[in-house]
């Protein structure tokens, strides 16, 4: 007995229903390129589980994908012998959106006031563009390994229907009831804009499957037919006779794999087909190249991809994509993560080695020597590719660092051995360039001779750096800082001790020598004399402030400011802090030293108040606000604002009222 059930499509689903059925979109083809991806995905995965299923391996024989064109009924089937789906599989794939592309396809055509049929094609579709050609959509299938076939059918309005049915095969027939040609055509409409496209066209299926899926890697067949003038014995025609009709089972496309075509032979239209074939990206990638490699340790090619921007990534870390590794242009298996870094899991690609084994499993990829050389070289590559864009295409380059800043920085702390290679791709705010950020090269190339070290501070925006009383004396000197405000700068930093026999210095934990050696001496003398004058005036501060520095000083660090939060140089800042806090981790507050300027008049004053009264109270509001202005002075949080506020009050109206 044969049983009906009606099901309804899920909300999402029926919005890009919708679209699709109404779609005014002149790349309506796009759907024969997302149901041949589809077929081919289901005879990867039929060949994958029948490396490990007994059972399945008869059926992963002669895969192969079949297009039928029927001109009488106006219908199209894309069939497979692959995986097939069984009922819940129908419900759960095609009933709801699995492809988070297209989640982001909707959300962008949501957003949008412009046209939105230009979306349709930056977005890979999947199954539901088939409404965008076909008023009925039946999807007979049976899944490898079990008995029952079923048959899903649908007119892209509210609901589906799935029926058990007969099919003798495992695989998946889809067949397109398509749209009529639309019978007038007005001027005006923008649907005249469309050609329409008869989908039955052997000539047409031929070119569209050329077009956008000639690498697929299973072959694509179509019975095609061929008129011949009949002829004779000796091949001569036989004059008024009916021309002989040939039916070819013929494949429509090459199966070459696109990395081991000559490079001259493969048009950017080609590689971005590609691209979206590998990748769950829905834009177009923002570069690609590839290289081979011969060598004693391997021979391998390979084709990488980077991406305009995070995209899934961002939110989804395990989102399908990376690196497809090949042996001997069979694939083995999809996003072989042993291939690049983690740091560089947005590259995208494909690696075909010449010298592994067939049966490599995933277990002992890490292992395996081959895979080692394999991931040594790709992350030199891509390391020297970037650097070649930021040398030559710096607009193309900024788009990619303005996306993946944050996983080149993750390489300087994991990737020793590439450190300088990815400091040298950071671009970075400086005192001297704000606007358009400099990398450490031109930093390096522009300091004054004299200046041996790369300073830099950082914090939470460029303003508050600019006026930190940490940078006056480099301020004075020339020498350029650079500003680092992005929260994982702290982190980062902490792993990094010199570039190019630079050593990278922060200025919230060092000071500027500034003068000769003798000026040097002269000045630490001073320093000396006014800490031994203000001894007591510095135990009394340190004192008040105990809970919140480790210890008050005099110092020379500074020139106009009167007092800054220093760090020693294993000191955790309080950026760091917070970032390890956020990151759950129990931290206790380092307690910084609080370092006064002597030369500020101010300071001079405290003194004199000081000497005529030790337990003058206000001493004790003065330490408090002291230390209040440079943890401002950096940017910081007051621990106390409303204690702090009142002292000011304080001050202000006994100051107006003297
Ligand atoms: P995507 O292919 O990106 O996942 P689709 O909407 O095109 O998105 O397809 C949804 C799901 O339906 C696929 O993930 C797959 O599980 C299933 N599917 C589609 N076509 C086939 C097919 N020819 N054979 C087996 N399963 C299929």
């Amino acid at each position: 007995m044969t049983k009906n059930s009606q099901f309804a499509f899920k909300t999402e689903t029926k919005q890009l229903l919708d679209l699709m059925v109404n779609a005014v979109y002149s790349k309506k083809e796009i759907f024969l390129r997302e149901l041949i991806s589809n077929a081919s995905d289901a005879l990867d995965k039929l060949r994958f589980q029948s490396l490990t299923d007994d059972k399945l391996r008869p059926l992963a024989e002669d895969l192969h994908i079949r297009l039928t064109p029927d001109k009488e009924n106006e219908a199209l089937t894309i069939s497979d012998n692959g995986i097939g789906m069984n009922k819940e599989d129908l419900i759960d794939f095609l009933g709801t959106i699995a492809k988070s592309g297209t989640k982001e396809f909707l959300k962008a055509i949501k957003s949008s006031q412009e046209d939105k049929s230009q979306f349709i094609g930056q977005f890979g579709l999947g199954f539901y563009s088939s409404f965008m050609v076909a008023k009925k959509v039946e999807v007979l299938t049976k899944k490898a390994g079990e008995e029952q076939a079923y048959l899903w059918t649908s007119e892209g309005g509210d609901s589906f229907s799935i029926e058990e049915a007969e099919k003798e095969t495992n695989g998946t027939d889809i067949k397109l009831y398509l749209k009529s040609e639309p019978e007038s055509k007005d001027e005006d409409d923008a649907d005249s804009a469309e050609t329409w496209i008869d989908f039955t066209d052997e000539y047409e299926i031929k070119s569209i499957v050329r077009r956008y899926s000639d690498f697929v890697a299973y072959p694509i067949k179509m019975k095609t037919t061929r008129t011949y003038p009949k002829t004779d014995e000796e091949g001569k025609v036989i004059k008024d006779t009916e021309p002989e009709t040939v039916v070819d089972d013929e494949t429509l496309n090459s199966m070459k794999a696109i990395w081991l075509k000559k490079e001259s032979e493969v048009t950017d239209e080609e590689y971005k087909e590609f691209y979206r074939h590998i990748s769950s990206d829905w834009m177009e990638p923002l570069k690609w190249f590839r290289f081979n490699v011969e060598g004693l340790t391997g021979s391998f090619s390979a084709l990488l991809f980077l991406p305009k921007h995070q995209g899934l990534m961002a939110y989804m870390p395990d989102a399908p994509g990376g690196i497809q590794l090949y042996v001997k242009r069979v694939f083995i298996m999809e996003d072989c993560k042993e291939l690049i870094p983690d740091y560089l899991n947005f590259v995208k690609g494909v690696v075909d080695s010449a010298d592994m084994s067939l049966n490599i499993s995933r277990e002992i990829l890490q292992e395996d020597r081959h895979i080692q050389v394999i991931r040594k070289t790709l992350t030199r590559k891509v390391l020297d590719t970037l650097y070649e864009m930021l040398t030559k295409e710096n607009d193309l380059y900024n788009e990619f660092y303005k996306s993946f800043s944050r996983n080149l920085k993750i390489g300087i702390t994991r990737d020793y051995e590439n450190q300088e290679k990815l400091l040298r791709l950071g671009l970075f705010n400086t005192t001297k360039s704000v606007d358009e950020p400099t990398n450490l090269d031109s930093y390096i190339e522009r300091m004054p001779e004299e200046q041996k070290e790369i300073y830099y501070l950082s914090g939470d925006s460029i303003e508050t750096l600019k006026s930190s009383p940490h940078i006056e004396k480099a301020k004075e000197k020339g020498y350029e800082v650079l500003l680092l405000t992005d929260s994982f700068d702290e982190v980062w930093t902490t792993y990094v001790t010199n570039y190019k026999n630079h050593p990278m210095v922060s200025l919230a934990k060092t000071e500027i020598e500034t003068g000769s050696e003798e000026d040097k001496k002269k000045r630490e003398e001073e320093i000396k004399e006014k800490s031994a004058e203000m001894k007591d005036l510095l135990t009394a501060l340190q004192e008040n402030l105990k809970d919140s520095v480790r210890e008050v000083k005099v110092s020379g660090k500074m020139l106009s400011s009167l007092a800054c939060l220093n760090l020693s140089a294993h000191e955790t800042s309080p950026r760091m802090e917070a970032l390890m806090k956020a990151a759950g981790q129990k931290v206790e507050p380092t307690k910084r030293s609080l370092e006064l300027n002597p030369e500020h008049p101010l300071m001079n004053n405290l003194l004199e108040l000081y000497k005529k009264n030790p337990e003058d109270p206000r001493i004790k509001d003065f330490s408090n606000l002291i230390y209040a202005q440079a943890v401002l002075a950096e940017g910081g949080t007051l621990s106390n604002p409303s204690e702090v506020n009142k002292i000011v009050t304080d001050l202000m109206e006994k100051a107006i009222g003297e």
